[in-house]
């Protein structure tokens, strides 16, 4: 007789979406398992975006932003939201991923109900609770509450360890990677090109792809990242720039003001999912602060600088696949000329074996829930 569990899977915000993408498809398909999907909209369109990407539908969705909301709030409507879903389903298991708000609520409200939590890119850790703020400590959290850690990377496994976490830790790579591998297949199967929307595209010249939305920057970050792409733009006049430009005023003033009039320099509205990654298979290389992208673009063999003074994503650079630029012009300047004109150093950047997965993880998991509900993990 097949036994059934119910799991529930919640998330709120985009990249939690493309990260959930790959399994939630796998889970659906297994008997085994009977999949509920609450979504939370911290994010909105941004993750409706993504979910009719993939033909996700979300059978509960909390809708919980307000407005003045702050963490606090946040928090607490997530909580008591949710809380009511979890007493009428009664999941086995809930599924939280990284490190938000509505993770770090999700996982709260399971605990509350005694459900079991599994956390998907467990172990991450900057060691600074205040940077990113509130993620580290969101992701410690979860990390005490969950009874299954599926940790993206060795280096993730030995953080947990640290803090006395040891059962049931499992490395499996990052679904980053499976959502990226099944999202450039439907792009293949679905025959989208976007040649015509970014037509810089069509000029065979090579593209650098930039993005930046990181708080820790606003200022003279951005500032200086702008002063670095202009001199950029003027010695390689033939390379093409592509910005899609994060919504956020901080950011949209000094990037329009300082880049908007540059012939080689694209700046964009922020794209879809689908777009982004096709973007990264055009590009050369990336410039950019976001932890998915550093996550997504080795596995296209694109170079990454990350535009960032720490991170706490270390195993691209450890491989190779990236280095730590941070926010200074000369930095920036100096390495993104470097691998526009030296061949070595970009060859052996794109080369290198992406360290975050290699397209597994989603079976992976599947697989080890599988055991670990007949006893067997
Ligand atoms: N992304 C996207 N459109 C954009 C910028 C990013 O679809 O305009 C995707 C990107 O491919 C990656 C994810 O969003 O999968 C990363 O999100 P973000 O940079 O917002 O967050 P982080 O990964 O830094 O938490």
């Amino acid at each position: 007789m097949a036994l059934t569990k119910k799991i529930l899977v919640v998330f709120g915000t985009r990249p939690e979406a493309i990260k959930f993408a790959p399994l939630i498809k796998r889970l659906q398909q297994d008997p085994m398992f009977d999949l509920t999907v609450c979504i939370t909209s911290q994010h909105k369109e941004m993750l409706q975006q993504v979910l009719s990407f993939f033909a996700i539908r979300a059978d509960v969705d909390l809708d919980v932003m307000q407005p003045n909301q702050n963490l606090s709030t946040l928090t607490s409507v997530i909580l008591s939201k949710l809380s009511p879903v979890i007493a009428e389903k009664k999941p086995d298991l809930v599924i939280v991923q990284g490190d938000t708000t509505t993770a770090f609520a999700g996982a709260l409200a399971a605990f509350y109900q005694k459900v079991p939590v599994a956390h998907l890119e467990a172990g991450l850790r900057s060691n600074n609770i205040y940077s990113p703020f509130p993620e580290e400590i969101n992701r410690k959290l979860i990390g005490t509450i969950a009874a299954l850690h599926f940790v993206p990377t060795d280096r993730a496994r030995t953080n947990l360890q640290a803090e006395g976490i040891a059962q049931h830790v499992y490395l499996t790579g990052n679904t980053v990677v499976d959502a990226l591998f099944m999202g450039l297949k439907i792009i293949e199967e679905r025959a989208l090109d976007f040649r015509d929307a970014f037509s810089f595209c069509k000029s065979g010249e090579r593209v650098v792809l930039v993005t930046g939305h990181r708080r820790e920057s606003f200022g003279d970050g951005f500032d200086n990242i702008c002063k670095a792409i202009t001199y950029l733009a003027h010695r390689f006049p033939a390379v093409q720039i592509v910005y899609p430009v994060h919504l956020n005023p901080n950011v949209q003033e000094p990037v329009y003001r300082m880049l908007g009039s540059i012939k080689n320099v694209h700046l964009i509205p922020p794209v879809s999912y689908e777009q982004m990654i096709w973007l990264l298979q055009q590009s050369y290389l990336v410039l950019t602060d976001s932890g998915g992208v550093q996550e997504e673009a080795p596995s296209l063999g694109k170079p990454v600088l990350v535009m960032r003074d720490v991170t706490e994503r270390e195993e691209g650079i450890l491989a190779g696949t990236a280095k730590l630029v941070g926010t200074s012009s000369e930095m920036i300047i100096e390495q993104t000329s470097r691998l526009l004109e030296d061949a070595d150093s970009y060859e052996r950047m794109s080369k290198s074996v992406n360290p975050y997965g290699d397209g597994t993880a989603s079976e992976q998991i599947a697989d080890l829930l599988t055991r670990y509900f007949t006893h067997e993990a």
